[in-house]
């Protein structure tokens, strides 16, 4: 057998969840694997159609418990019991389901995630260091966007600023070697209106660490980098970008001209990035707004007019999401989802086109409508959050030291956001000694209505990959609990 005849079974298995996918090559090739695993008893053909029938659902599904999936099959406990332990012993078929609509929950969250061990130390209730570590330094914020939960005048007072920064650099050095990506600048507020966010870059530079900033960018003027060029020691600087001309900037952010002077500041940032021949990543992160789900077209344009400031250095990566906070005005209308479908397809097609080098992240919920599937986005109800949160996997930090919980909560004096706090580091308590305290006392906050705000979509994706895990080991399902743990190749 040559190898494309060999490879050509094994790809129908890897392509089975993909919308238009050819079920009957599939279950054809799952029947051979199936013969050189030894099983070619009764029932085979009907075992090959329910393997296809579980990377489908988890494809499409990634939160279903086993016992859900059980039940849709239609088999007794013994015979769902054989299927996953082929399943098991057929990588093609992890890879499937990592190919699927929702295959981004898998590769970007649930794996790596698995990889690290952190979801189980939170099943465990055992103390570890966090996955992810949000540094949020910037004691006010330049804009006020409509669709932001902070509280319109609070912040932190420039009085806070010396003490602060000296606990954010402790948490900085406390960070295990082995966890260069752990952390990451944010908000909470603009981190750029810290002064000294430069010097807390440069010190996680020193350390190695692979730091990413999130801003809004209004302030990454020339001046800026010059009075702080620790910002150089950046791994990425992602920015948040609110429109693609100053009207849209203002209607979202309320701020005039703001779109121009963010336009300028990335050109320059990039000049000097290539002189410097300097190695942090730039990037975008575009949200889709209602009534801008046609802009896409626009935004290739715009990463290619800033991409004339450095030819052989272009922007890195564009991020397109959609409102994640659940928030009504944030949804799209049925006929704009429809559009956008299409108009998702015209900007990936465009944007291989125009700027050939930019890598474009659709991110869960956009990658499924691009391929044909309008999956809603995964929604946390104050009814399936976590009593004790997940902190082994992701904290934030405040200028004071606060420990928040969920990505979404770490504003000053947002109201019932206090309850999110898991401690405070100070001179004396380091965040581990935070988070090992928090997990070891196993508290219970009880969720309120509207409490589901406070999550973003990973501390969602996170959740509901916990819920589901408990619930398959509560099934007794414990070995094959979540189904995957280990990747196949996507
Ligand atoms: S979303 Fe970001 S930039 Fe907009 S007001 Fe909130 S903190 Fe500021």
């Amino acid at each position: 057998m040559d190898t494309v005849q060999a490879a050509a079974p094994a790809q129908a298995i890897e392509d089975v969840a993909r919308p238009g996918s050819d079920r009957a090559a599939a279950i054809g090739a799952l029947r051979t694997r199936l013969a050189h695993l030894g099983d070619t008893g009764d029932g085979a053909k009907e075992r090959a159609e329910h393997l296809v029938d579980l990377a489908v659902r988890y494809g499409t599904r990634p939160f279903t418990s086993l016992e859900q999936a059980r039940r849709l099959l239609g088999v007794d406990r013994p015979a769902f019991a054989a299927l996953l332990d082929l399943f098991d012993r057929i990588p093609e078929l992890a890879t499937a389901v990592q190919r699927g609509p929702e295959g981004k929950y898998w590769t970007n969250t649930i794996l790596p995630l698995e990889r690290s061990g952190a979801l189980d130390a939170v099943v465990r209730r055992r103390p570890a260091f966090p996955y992810s570590v949000g540094i949020y330094p910037g004691p006010t914020c330049m804009f006020r966007c409509h669709f932001c939960v902070r509280v319109t005048g609070a912040r932190y007072d420039a009085s806070a600023l010396e003490a602060g920064n000296a606990l954010l650099a402790s948490v900085i050095d406390e960070v295990p070697d082995t966890q260069p990506s752990t952390v990451y600048f944010s908000g909470g507020l603009e981190p750029l209106t810290n002064p000294q966010l430069g010097e807390l870059a440069a010190r996680g530079g020193r350390r190695g660490l692979d730091m990413t900033l999130y801003t809004n960018a209004y302030a990454l003027t020339e001046r800026t980098l010059e009075r702080q060029p620790g910002l150089w020691s950046l791994h990425a600087i992602r920015t948040s970008l609110y429109g693609l001309n100053d009207a849209e900037y203002e209607a979202t952010t309320t701020k005039p001209r703001a779109f121009g002077r963010v336009r300028a500041n990335l050109g320059s940032f990039m000049a000097q990035r290539a002189e410097r021949q300097a190695p942090t990543r730039l990037g975008l992160n575009y949200i889709i707004l209602p009534g801008r789900a046609d802009r896409l077209m626009d935004l290739v344009d715009f990463v290619a007019e800033l991409n004339e400031h450095s030819p052989d250095r272009p922007l890195d990566f564009v991020t397109v999401r959609e409102d994640y906070s659940g928030r009504d005005d944030g949804r799209l209308a049925a006929d704009e989802r429809a559009r956008l479908r299409d108009a998702l397809q015209d900007f990936t097609a465009y944007a291989r086109e125009r700027t050939p080098a930019l890598h474009v992240d659709l991110g869960y919920a956009l990658e499924s409508l691009r391929s044909g599937v309008d999956a809603e986005l995964l929604r946390i109800t104050p009814g399936t959050m976590r009593g004790s949160a997940h902190p082994q996997i992701a904290v934030q930090v405040d200028l004071l030291g606060d420990v928040y919980l969920y990505r979404e909560a770490g504003f000053p004096e947002l109201a019932g956001a206090h309850r999110y706090i898991a401690g405070r580091v100070t001179p004396t308590r380091s965040l581990d000694d935070v988070v090992r305290e928090f997990v070891e006392r196993n508290p219970h906050i009880e969720p309120r209505p509207g409490d589901e705000y406070f999550l973003d979509g990973f501390d969602q994706a996170v959740t509901a990959r916990l819920n589901q895990m408990e619930q398959d080991v509560a099934d007794g399902w414990e070995a094959h609990r979540g189904l995957l743990r280990q990747a196949g190749e996507a």
